[in-house]
Formats: structure tokens, C-alpha cells, sequence
């Protein structure tokens, strides 16, 4: 019997479309957005000294895109910061970067950050294989973070809660990240650190100058504090919203 010629070409064509089925970007759309993605990492953030393997390689992976409004996806590679709603913004992704690299990130490092917001930065975390806790005070973006988180693979414990008090529960943490702008460093989230551990915070006039400052606490306990560089983040509330 002859080998029927176009059913195997059939074959390969349901193969092939099952390969790409599998995640791997049939949609031209998705393509832009990985190669806008390679080149946000290039030109904004290795350009600019962070030099972290696994903080490049997570920013180069977590669609950014997926994390803004949706009319806003054609400029979510831009080096800004851009709005999520109820007065907030996802960072620009050479902070997220630069905070990330600052931790030392690795897997199975135990994180807390405060201001969950779009949940990029959490995600970023959760890429390299922390072990991720975030806390955010208005609870529609607690909810549509932790649903987007979900809905891409990124597994994240996500609080809706005042950060100014940390989360006492799952504390101590290996490093605790705060992406507002608070007026001191808050006594609660030094004390939730691990011996070892690194927070970094922005803390200034949340309308004015700000600095992103990490606090280091000694395997003693001692603590000791260094300004990173000038910033400008959205301030950190009071009152659950
Ligand atoms: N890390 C976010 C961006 C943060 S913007 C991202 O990757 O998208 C700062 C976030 O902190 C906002 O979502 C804001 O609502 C939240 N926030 C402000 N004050 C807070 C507080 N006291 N506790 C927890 N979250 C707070």
C-alpha cells in the first residue's frame, strides 16, 4: 500500500500547531512584545549596570504587558512607569530591576514586598524562584493582581492589608521590598527581618525628594543603612481602601 503523502503532511501540520500550542508565541502580537521586552532589558536596564543573572533573566521572561491596562500594552515596554488605577503606577522597570538585583535574589529566598499594585514586581520575584509574600492596602488591586498572578503561573501569596505593619505572621523574611514612598523606615519591617536580611524602602517627602535606602541587618542584629539613589515613588497610604 502507498503511504497516503497528504495525510502525512496533515500530520505534521497538527504537530507542528500543537508545538506552538504549547506556549510557545503563536501570536504575532505576543512576538512584538517579547522582542519590545529584549530591548527594555538591553537598552534600560543591563545598559545601566545591573548586571544580576537571574534578576536580567526574570526581567527579560515576565510579560510586563500583561501586567498594564490594556490600552496602555503598546507602551508597557517604555522606561517609565505607567498608571494602574486608583492613583498608582507600575514602576519603571529599571527600578523594579535595580530593587531586585539589590536583595540578591535566588530561589527559595523568602520575600515580603509592600505595594503589590499591577503584582509585576511580584511576579519578577516569583520568576527567579523567590518565595514570594505581598501585601497591598486597596483590595480591588489585591484581588486583580492575585488573579493575574494565577492566570500566568506565578505562584505569590498576596494580603490585603496595611504593609506599614508587615505580615507579623510569616515573618522573618530574607528581604522585604517596599515600592511606596514612606516618611521613615517603618520599625515594624526592621524588626520582621531576618539576621542577614536586606529592606529596601523609598523614604522622603512623598511629594518631593525621595531616596531608595537600604537597611542591613547584621548577623547581630545590628543595623546599618545606606542611600541607594534618588527615586520618586507613589506615597504609602494608611487605611485599608
Ligand atoms: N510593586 C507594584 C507597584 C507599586 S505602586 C507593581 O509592581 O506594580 C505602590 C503600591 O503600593 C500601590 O498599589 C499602592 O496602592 C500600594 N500601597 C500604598 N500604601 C500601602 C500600604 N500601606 N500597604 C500596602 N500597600 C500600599
Amino acid at each position: 500500500m502507498r503511504y497516503p503523502r497528504h495525510d502525512f503532511r496533515v500530520a505534521i501540520a497538527l504537530l507542528v500547531a500543537g508545538r506552538l500550542g504549547a506556549g510557545q508565541e503563536p501570536d504575532p502580537t505576543e512576538a512584538r512584545h517579547r522582542v519590545a521586552r529584549l530591548r527594555m532589558v538591553e537598552e534600560q536596564i543591563a545598559a545601566r549596570d545591573v548586571a544580576d543573572t537571574a534578576t536580567l533573566r526574570a526581567m527579560r521572561a515576565v510579560p510586563r504587558h500583561r501586567f498594564v491596562p490594556a490600552d496602555d500594552r503598546g507602551i508597557a515596554y517604555g522606561d517609565h512607569p505607567l498608571p494602574i488605577g486608583f492613583g498608582q503606577t507600575i514602576s519603571q522597570p529599571y527600578i523594579v530591576a535595580y530593587m531586585t538585583e539589590v536583595i540578591g535574589p535566588r530561589r527559595g529566598l523568602k520575600v515580603l514586598e509592600v505595594g503589590t499594585g499591577s503584582g509585576y514586581q511580584a511576579a519578577v520575584l516569583a520568576e527567579i524562584g523567590c518565595d514570594v509574600y505581598t501585601i497591598e492596602i486597596f483590595e480591588a488591586l489585591a484581588t486583580s493582581a492575585r488573579e493575574r498572578l494565577r492566570a500566568l503561573g506565578y505562584f505569590a501569596r498576596v494580603r490585603h492589608g496595611d504593609g506599614h505593619f508587615g505580615w507579623p505572621d510569616a515573618a522573618p523574611f530574607d528581604a522585604i521590598l517596599v515600592t511606596a514612598a514612606a516618611g521613615h523606615v517603618s520599625p515594624a519591617l526592621v524588626d520582621q527581618l531576618r539576621p542577614g536580611g536586606r529592606l529596601v524602602i523609598p523614604v522622603g517627602n512623598v511629594y518631593g525628594a525621595q531616596n531608595l535606602i537600604l537597611v542591613e541587618k547584621g548577623s547581630g542584629g545590628a543595623v546599618r543603612t545606606r542611600v541607594l539613589l534618588p527615586v520618586r515613588f507613589v506615597p504609602l497610604l494608611s487605611g485599608l481602601r
